[in-house]
């Protein structure tokens, strides 16, 4: 089963979400075989598109590293479980970006998943800068590192999306996916029931060929999953 989430980031009101949800209903029928989806919407649009049928999960697209407490704006794991979400993305380099959401915080998000009982899709991933340097393997064995104290039998997804690849219209290549994920599988081959995403850039023209040439397990889409039409066209891939 190859697994395609799709990270609407600050995109869509939930009237918007649910006409979404209504034409993904229409185009997949029954489902799609071999292919899991989930919807990561904003926190406000989760119920609005929820599947009955449960041919989609829902994942949030952040949680709080506390579990309760005095933390204005914040929305727990366990708050997130409860509005429906199976996943949660953890880790996203827009986070890490724009929020300073750095590994100790990120691991405590992380256990905090683990507490509600949501599968943590941890996104790691190197800039330009680091690329340029040579110091991509350095930058996942750093980002991995955050995921030392996760139980190690619990189910976990990790996407590589290189940060230079996100938005810019121009994927990685099948062959330097491929590497990435090898390294990933690698640095945690002691988990039983791993899978590794590509994220960045997929859309439904490269989607076939980054699959097959990548060896992944599915992708972690941004701006070509805010169509129905588009993520089903890449989850058909
Ligand atoms: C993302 O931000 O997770 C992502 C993969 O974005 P895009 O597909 O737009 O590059």
């Amino acid at each position: 089963m190859k697994l395609f989430v799709a990270n609407w980031k600050m995109h869509k009101t939930r009237g918007q979400a649910r006409a979404f949800a209504d034409e993904l209903s229409a185009r997949i029928g029954g489902g799609i075989a071999g292919a899991e989806l989930v919807l990561a919407p904003p926190f406000t649009a989760l119920d609005a598109c929820a599947d009955e049928r449960q041919r989609w999960a829902l994942a949030c697209q952040n949680v709080a590293a506390e579990a309760e407490g005095a933390f204005t704006g914040e929305v727990s794991a366990a708050m997130a479980a409860d509005a429906g979400c199976r996943y949660a993305i953890v880790g996203h380099s827009e986070r890490r970006r724009l929020f300073a959401e750095d590994g100790p915080l990120l691991a405590r998000k992380i256990a905090r998943c683990r507490e509600a009982g949501l599968t943590p899709i941890y996104c790691v991933g190197e800039s330009g800068q680091e690329r340029d340097a040579g110091l991509t393997a350095t930058t996942l064995v750093r980002q991995v590192e955050t995921l030392a104290k996760d139980p190690f039998d619990g189910p976990l997804v990790v996407a590589y999306e290189p940060v230079w690849a996100i938005g810019a219209g121009r994927a990685a290549t099948g062959e330097d996916a491929a590497a990435a994920r090898v390294h990933i599988a690698e640095l945690l081959s002691s988990r039983p029931r791993l899978r590794i995403l590509y994220g960045g850039s997929v859309s439904p023209e490269n989607a076939a060929a980054l699959l097959s040439q990548s060896g992944m397990d599915g992708f972690l889409v941004g701006g070509a999953s805010l169509s129905a039409l588009s993520f089903e066209a890449i989850a058909r891939a």
